[in-house]
């Protein structure tokens, strides 16, 4: 077999040696360079890259066996043989306990060299070949690993598309049966707007089911684009509890809102900021049969805080990590109405996010709840209020 080149270096103060050393090893296709005392073996071996070193164990500046301890302690892959000419067996015990290959004693003739030299070379070419085969074995992991993910998140995207369908075939099997009904003549003139009007509801929902789908899809896809403006935040939301006064009225709860009069700007798109007022409130609204919803925005150092607070039905403790999965309805949400797709909250984290916001849930069952979203405010929007505060 053909020996492989290797990088080899020889450290020691007899001009003799390193020069027959070089002579033997050279022959044999390798490179070999020579250091002529401790201190200058301990920098090429800082500066290069050896597969073997050739150290004399008595020299007049640093030892060899301190030379050995240095570079076991840098490079513990380098094979190192000792070279001595106190051939005892103490002092070659001594070497390989303490990382030493092997040593020759001198005078040694060029067999004896190539033999151990040729023996470490193998043994490292083993120690590197052991390396490359468990970086194999741990890129075999990662990829396991990465397959597993995959089969996973392909089981979660089936799943979803299964929801989504399910979702969306509900709405229009009902429209469906309301518009057959009349058509096949089971409903009376006098009542058909009634059914007309039952299935325009459910084709609505079905747009805003779709509307969030949507919107959802976009804001998870890293390589969209989101037109970002400086958006009122105050005014959107003073907008969003006044278009909401109506239902508030209806359930004849009680509507406390306060909102800063200032504008409070947010680097946003409108369209999310709305939508993200509207899913909280709503919900509030929704799942509250008495007492009062509270609507409560602050402006902090170079945050706005807002608080949507409610007297509802609350969520349990096990149900808060999962309100803001896709179409996660709690079974109390459930048994409290059928108005609902478990999706307003995954928008509503999702909006949150992507303008680098935070949301907070605290809940008690039967109690109420209280989401508190903190968004960062406009540099520009949050430099003039600070310039405001020291006039
Ligand atoms: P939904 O369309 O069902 O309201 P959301 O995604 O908006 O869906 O909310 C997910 C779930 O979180 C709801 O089904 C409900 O169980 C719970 N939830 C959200 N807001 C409230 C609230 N204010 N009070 C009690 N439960 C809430």
């Amino acid at each position: 077999m053909a020996v492989q080149p290797a990088n080899i270096l020889v450290v020691d103060d007899e001009l003799g040696i390193r020069e027959g050393v070089r002579r033997v090893l050279t022959r044999e296709g390798h490179r070999v360079v020579g250091a002529n005392s401790g201190e200058a073996g301990w920098e090429l071996l800082q500066s290069d890259d050896f597969d073997l070193v050739l150290i004399d164990v008595m020299m007049s500046d640093i030892s060899g066996m301190e030379l050995l301890q240095r570079l076991v302690e840098l490079n513990p892959d380098i094979i190192c043989i000792m070279i001595t000419g106190y051939a005892t067996i103490s002092m070659a015990v001594q070497a390989i306990k303490e990382g030493a290959y092997d040593f020759i004693a001198k005078p040694f003739d060029a067999n004896t060299l190539l033999l151990a030299v040729n023996q470490g070379l193998d043994r490292r070419r083993l120690a590197m070949e052991a390396c490359r085969l468990a970086d194999v074995e741990k890129e075999k992991d990662a990829l396991e690993q990465r397959k597993t993910e995959l089969e996973q998140l392909d089981r979660v995207k089936s799943a979803f598309t299964v929801t989504v369908a399910h979702e969306l075939r509900a709405p229009v099997a009902a429209i469906q049966s309301y518009l057959r009904l009349i058509l096949d003549g089971y409903i009376p003139a006098d009542r058909q707007r009634e059914y007309l009007i039952r299935a325009e509801t459910r084709a609505r929902a079905q747009l805003d089911l779709i509307g969030d789908l949507l919107d959802l899809a976009r804001l998870r896809n890293p390589d969209l684009c989101i037109d970002r403006e400086c958006v009122d935040i105050a005014q959107e939301l003073r907008d969003v509890c006044e278009l909401m006064a109506g239902q508030i009225q209806e359930k004849s709860l009680q509507f406390s809102v306060s909102i800063p009069e200032s504008s409070v700007h947010v680097l946003a798109n409108t369209r999310h900021i709305r939508q993200l007022w509207s899913n909280l409130i709503s919900n509030a609204i929704k799942y509250t049969k008495a007492g009062s919803v509270t609507v409560v925005m602050e402006v902090q150092d170079s945050k706005v805080v807002t608080c949507i607070t409610d007297t509802g039905i609350g969520i349990a403790k096990e149900d808060l990590d999962r309100i803001f999965e896709d179409f996660y309805r709690t079974k109390a949400a459930k048994a409290y109405t059928q108005m609902g797709t478990g999706l307003g909250l995954s928008l509503v984290k999702r909006i949150v996010e992507t303008y680098g916001g935070e949301i907070d849930i605290q809940s008690t069952v039967g109690e109420g709840s209280q989401f508190t979203v903190t968004l960062p405010l406009h540099a520009l929007s949050a430099s003039t209020r600070r310039q405001e505060e020291t006039q």
